[in-house]
């Protein structure tokens, strides 16, 4: 028998008989049980005769997938193949990672989360609601390991672009830490998605017989308050130094709690701090194709929440590593919500706008203020489709040679333009990103392939990076070092095609290195809980999970 300290699987119990080893998906083979597992495990007669090799299976699981009508069906599948054998399933999703990411991320999780409770077969991850207060500590207790490392946690209140889906936005932990598996390798019984159901205010799902979360609206203020912090203090003591990844929070509550957690725990924002670096790396490798300078750009966004915010901080932090005063820095970034451009007249901005708010006439809609402000940059991260209208876009077009468009916002259905339109409206000259995936457009016989600005490149590294060192504390230089990282690995044939991310097939090269890059900030801030290793590389290597059966019956 198998060594339990040999693998991943080394914290949890092995099963005792046939049926527990098919049922628990940690462990499961399935039809690759070898034949002297079949005799040493009860296994013979469980399984049909015919013993496969994981080639064969991934081949049965890539022809169900491509034969389902619709990409929720293909979400469904994923999720039973991951509940029944979890080797299977990441080697399957890292084998074809870029046909898998946009159905275990988005836009298909968005739909799959819209429609959580009518498609739920079985519980995954770790559900604490608002009726658990003072029993958060020991309920944890009921998570069958104290080895993670990882936590994804989200409130619901802001899942996607696709606004309040409350305890239905479970799909999104889930998808996330699939990725920090997929993508770098964590280990994927490291890693725990957790769902805080404060209650929601989202009227449909309140309505809804088969909403799967508490029929209240949504708690907020103290109350709220001291819910996070006993979950804060709950994880801290049952998986000491484990890293809190806050996802998809409403932005109010995003900003604060980053604000109050980030010099106390080992935690981030990734609507904030991940899609500050993504962006920030697109923005670099940009200027690559545009030839400008940083110091030169005017960045106009459209949304002023957390990823809008989350990338300006990010640029103005290069910009004062390069020698410009924070307030200078800012001066190059500018911003239009929901009632215009955001000026200094204005009265109705909250603090983290009012750093922001320049000397400028009131401008009211977006067209006048690329009229007014002539961005070198348009980026939209405001959650509302088609704001980038073909004027907008000619007038970007007219303004520079090669105007950089990142239309940002997911899923697919709340992008501000199409690939197709910007590089359209353009002759072709658009430096174009998104955050859902578009395809290649081709115009007039050359091929542009857009940029995806997926946070997939960044958090997974990132997180490998803080567990492999035993980070206590997640900084902004391990965000901006992870940018800088990104930005370096495009490739030369890559820039031509119009990219500014590398191939997603360079996923685990581009992860590894971002890990090692911030391992160095780490130990550099002496943050570290765990000594240097000798060899940094190859010891971060080692610690990559992968999608290998192992003997369970040694010859
Ligand atoms: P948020 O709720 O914090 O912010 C949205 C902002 O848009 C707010 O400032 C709001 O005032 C503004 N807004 C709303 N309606 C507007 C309008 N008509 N005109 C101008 N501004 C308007 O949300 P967020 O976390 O900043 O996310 C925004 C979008 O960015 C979402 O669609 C999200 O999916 C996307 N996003 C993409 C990535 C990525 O591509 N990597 C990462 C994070 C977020």
């Amino acid at each position: 028998m198998q060594k339990k300290s040999e693998n991943h699987r080394a914290n949890r119990a092995l099963p005792t008989n046939g049926v527990d080893w098919l049922h628990n998906p940690i462990f499961n083979k399935g039809t690759a049980f070898t034949e002297a597992e079949r005799d040493a495990l009860g296994l013979r007669g469980l399984l049909p005769p015919h013993v496969q090799s994981m080639d064969e299976q991934v081949q049965r699981v890539m022809n169900n997938f491509r034969s389902k009508s619709s990409d929720l069906e293909r979400y469904i599948q994923l999720v039973a193949l991951q509940d029944r054998n979890e080797t299977l399933f990441y080697r399957v999703v890292m084998d074809y990672l870029e046909e898998m990411m946009p159905i275990i991320y988005t836009p298909t999780v968005g739909k799959a989360c819209q429609e959580f409770g009518h498609i739920f077969r079985r519980s995954r991850g770790f559900y604490i609601s608002s009726n658990d207060k003072g029993q958060m500590e020991k309920m944890l207790h009921h998570w069958p390991t104290r080895d993670v490392k990882v936590i994804v946690v989200t409130d619901g209140e802001r899942i996607l672009g696709l606004g309040d889906l409350g305890a239905s936005g479970m799909g999104i932990p889930i998808g996330k830490l699939s990725l920090y598996t997929a993508c770098a390798g964590i280990h994927p019984t490291q890693c725990l998605p957790i769902t805080i159901d404060v209650g929601t205010d989202n009227e449909t799902l309140l309505k809804d017989p088969l909403y799967t979360g508490l029929r209240q609206r949504r708690i907020r203020g103290e109350a709220y308050d001291a819910l996070i912090e006993e979950f804060m203090v709950a994880v801290e003591k049952n998986f000491p130094g484990v890293l809190v990844q806050f996802e998809d929070f409403g932005n109010s509550n995003a900003f604060r709690l980053l604000a109050r957690y980030q010099d106390q725990a080992c935690t981030f924002n990734d609507d904030i701090q991940g899609t500050g670096s993504v962006a920030l790396a697109g923005v670099l490798s940009a200027l690559h194709l545009t030839r400008g300078k940083l110091s030169d750009q005017r960045v106009l966004f459209l949304g002023a929440g957390e990823a809008g915010i989350g990338i300006a901080e990010n640029i103005v932090n290069v910009l004062v590593g390069a020698g410009l005063t924070p307030a200078e820095a800012r001066k190059r970034c500018w911003f239009v919500d929901s009632k215009g451009l955001i000026v200094k007249s204005r009265t109705d901005l909250s603090a983290h706008k009012q750093h922001y708010a320049h000397d400028h006439a009131p401008c009211t809609d977006l067209l006048s203020a690329v009229k007014s402000i002539k961005p070198t940059m348009l980026i939209g991260v405001s959650g509302q489709p088609k704001t980038f209208t073909q004027e907008i876009v000619k007038i970007m077009g007219s303004l520079n040679e090669r105007p950089v468009i990142f239309a940002l916002s997911n899923p697919t259905s709340k992008a501000e333009c199409t690939a197709e339109e910007a590089y359209t409206w353009t002759e072709g000259r658009a430096v174009f990103a998104s955050g859902s995936p578009f395809a290649p457009v081709t115009i007039a016989g050359k091929t542009h392939v857009p940029g995806q600005g997926n946070n997939a490149y960044i958090f997974p590294g990132v997180g490998l990076g803080i567990v492999s060192t035993g980070a206590r504390r997640v900084t902004e230089s391990m965000f901006i070092a992870a940018a800088r990282t990104l930005a370096s690995l495009i490739r030369k044939e890559e820039l031509a095609e119009g990219r500014v991310y590398p191939s997603l097939k360079r996923i685990h090269e581009v992860s590894l290195a971002i890990a090692i890059a911030v391992a160095e900030e780490v130990y550099a801030k002496n943050l570290n809980t765990q000594p240097r290793p000798a060899d940094l590389p190859s010891y971060i290597r080692s610690q990559m999970f992968k999608p290998e059966y192992p003997d369970y019956v040694k010859k």
